[in-house]
């Protein structure tokens, strides 16, 4: 068996290649002869299957040590699939702090199907349990890092606790990436990815993947990905294959540009806390207790009050203003305008959104322009800062 780095590179070979090269075809068909109505050929429909995304399946699967992948056109697509396998009536616990798009998805489509979905804090077991307990419930919902303020979830604790009350568990593991953790082995059941994000990590292909643990729960998502139709086509899927081969070495480099970037955040004084668990040897404590190797590449910080984060985020020349993260570039957002616009300020404010904080995703530049990049930015804002009576608060949180 080879090790991860290698896999990432050579994929599980699909059989289908004769001319020796070293990529897989991507396959610009949507349907495959049959040799005779006797001999159903082995791909018949590209919307059931094809070369090209069995190849990404199959990648995703062993890098996830999972039963089957399966690849969408979004994320998106496979959270809808995933939640589709549910029927009406069935209660799902949900993570309170989770992707907006999925917020939106549970909440102004699934509830109309009758999908009956409970929040819970995640990082709160005893709560967790009580909503399980509560109720007969199908399914846990939950992300791995909760985004913008890189909450550590317990994956093995969430799992067994699910299963001690007959719910699978479900992981959005779109921050870690099976390079960090493999959600599966500490008891998940399925496992999804917006793979827009680190998986295909250049920005340039949205695309969703899904990977179950065992044969009964692949049926079904097979089913979803295959009569909801949301497959993804062969061309992302190839965009997909490509950007995964450098997966380790990306995440390596943004890891280690987020280090440094997150202690010089720790120490400015325009700042007053930084959410990065990756910086501290107490958050690196936590995040090996809770099985991750790594905090990846996204971090968030609060400006002090009186200090405009808009006049931060607008001045950066070397990141991009841009929604998304994980890719080769970093990127620069204000959760409370962008990303979590759509979340009612209160609630915002009780998941620790601030109207203060900025998330970055750092990319794979020199640290040191990026470093440069955020001090011109800040002293720029500085320079506007109005006095504020509120002290420092410096927390490594994670
Ligand atoms: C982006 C994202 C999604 C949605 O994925 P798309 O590819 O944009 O549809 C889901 N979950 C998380 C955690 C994400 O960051």
């Amino acid at each position: 068996m080879t090790q991860f780095a290698t896999q990432l590179v050579h994929g599980v070979e699909v059989h289908d290649n004769e001319t020796g090269a070293v990529n897989p075809p991507i396959y610009n068909s949507s349907t495959y002869a049959f040799s005779s109505v006797d001999e159903a050929p082995r791909w018949d429909y590209a919307r059931s299957g094809n070369p090209t995304r069995e190849f990404l399946e199959r990648q995703i699967a062993q890098l996830e040590h999972g039963f089957q992948g399966f690849a969408f056109s979004s994320g998106l697509a496979a959270i809808h699939a995933t939640l589709s396998v549910f029927s009406p009536g069935d209660r799902i616990v949900v993570g309170a702090n989770i992707y907006g798009g999925t917020y939106s998805q549970i909440h102004e489509h699934f509830d109309r199907w009758g999908l009956d979905f409970a929040p819970v804090d995640t990082q709160d077991l005893e709560a967790v349990e009580r909503a399980l307990q509560l109720v007969p419930t199908q399914a846990l919902y939950i992300e791995t890092l909760t985004n913008p303020v890189l909450q550590v979830n317990d994956v093995a604790a969430l799992a067994s606790l699910a299963h001690r009350y007959g719910a699978v568990l479900i992981v959005d593991n779109t921050f870690v990436t099976p390079y960090l953790q493999q959600p599966l082995d500490l008891g998940a059941d399925i496992v999804l990815h917006s793979a827009t994000k680190y998986l295909a990590g250049h920005s340039d292909v949205i695309a969703g993947l899904a990977v179950a643990k065992s044969e009964s729960i692949a049926h079904r998502l097979y089913f979803a990905l295959n009569r909801l139709g949301g497959a993804l086509p062969p061309a992302e899927c190839d965009s997909v294959r490509k950007g995964l081969q450098t997966l380790a070495l990306r995440m390596d480099r943004q890891q280690s540009n987020a280090s440094p970037i997150a202690r010089y955040l720790l120490a400015h004084p325009l700042i007053s806390v930084v959410h990065y668990p990756g910086a501290s040897e107490a958050g690196k404590a936590l995040l090996e207790s809770k099985g991750l190797r790594g905090a990846g590449g996204v971090l968030s910080f609060e400006v002090k009050r009186g200090v405009d984060p808009s006049i931060v985020v607008n001045n950066l020349k070397i990141f991009r203003l841009a929604v998304s993260l994980g890719a080769v570039e970093s990127l620069a957002e204000l959760p409370c305008r962008m990303t979590h616009f759509e979340i009612p300020r209160e609630e915002r404010l009780k998941l620790g959104i601030s109207d203060e904080l900025i998330r970055l995703a750092i990319g794979i530049e020199d640290v040191h322009d990026l470093l440069a990049d955020l001090e011109q930015a800040f002293t720029l804002a500085a320079k506007s800062e109005r006095p504020s009576p509120r002290q420092n608060r410096v927390s490594t949180r994670a």
